[in-house]
């Protein structure tokens, strides 16, 4: 990798708009929580729109030309899969359930945020080490599930879960965050789909840097509550009555390993 092709990336986002990413990457948005997310990207895209507006539910939206008849939006959802708090053993150990479609097979050792009534908590998904589990022969080891996987917050009982502000539907976020690889490769929770939020947000930044002028409304959407059913998506779009919707969200590369490209196609 050339020292020239490295900066070239990164000399296409201005300083701020790389620090805004880290910050949103790293702010926990979970499905129904959405409201630090999205202050932070209501305050950065404020700079770029003529109006911004947020609905009952949480989604918010810029609003350049807001004048025009002619709507279009582009869109990006805020939300990221998560899990809940369902039950508390006698113990003090943290069984869940899921808030969207977060994946159980990577859960255990995973670090976590329990978001409780007095803050975040650390947590971390417990399983049976190497040495204790049963894989001799026939007898088939045991398989992460929603069932069986649970929480160590370090708490020795319920009451001490309790004391520490955890209750039933609290929600919990991994707690890994924005990181950089080799070749401008980035890493992050929630990439799905804070990175197409972040995109947005620099379409209405670069518009309005380049003094563009528009011959419509452009509508910058970030949804809420994606991941449960595109309800924010729907309820906004009901309200706005776009004639013309861009939506942005992730796909799976399909060069990875273990994929089958006969069913996911070249991607
Ligand atoms: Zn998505």
């Amino acid at each position: 990798m050339s020292k020239e092709k490295k900066s070239k990336a990164k000399a296409m986002l201005p300083e701020a708009s790389m620090a805004f990413l880290k910050n949103y990457i790293n702010t926990p948005s979970p499905v129904g929580f959405e409201s630090s997310g999205q202050k932070l990207w209501l305050n950065y895209i404020k700079n770029y729109t003529d109006t911004t507006f947020t609905d009952t539910y949480g989604t918010a939206v810029g609003v350049i030309n807001p004048t025009e008849l002619f709507k279009v939006v582009i869109e990006a959802h805020a939300d990221e899969i998560s899990w809940y708090v369902n039950y508390i053993t006698d113990q003090g150990l943290i069984y869940l359930k899921r808030n969207g479609g977060v994946d159980h097979q990577i859960a255990p050792s995973m670090r976590v945020v329990i978001h409780g009534k007095k803050g975040p908590v650390k947590a971390v998904f417990g399983w049976p080490a190497i040495h204790t589990r049963i894989s001799n022969g026939d007898q088939k080891e045991n398989q992460p599930k929603v069932e069986n996987l649970f929480l160590d917050c370090g708490a020795r009982s319920k009451k001490e879960v309790e004391a520490l502000g955890i209750h039933i539907g609290a929600v919990v976020t991994y707690s890994d965050g924005f990181d950089e690889l080799a070749n401008d490769y980035w890493i992050g929770r929630a990439f799905d789909n804070r990175i197409g939020g972040f995109m947005i947000a620099e379409v209405a930044r670069l518009i309005k840097e380049n003094k563009v002028k528009l011959p419509f409304a452009l509508y910058i959407v970030n949804a809420v509550q994606e991941e449960i059913g595109l309800r924010g998506a729907e309820m906004i779009a009901r309200r706005i009555k776009p004639d013309v919707a861009i939506i942005t969200d992730v796909t799976h590369d399909t060069q990875t390993p273990m994929i089958n490209k006969n069913i996911e196609g070249d991607v």
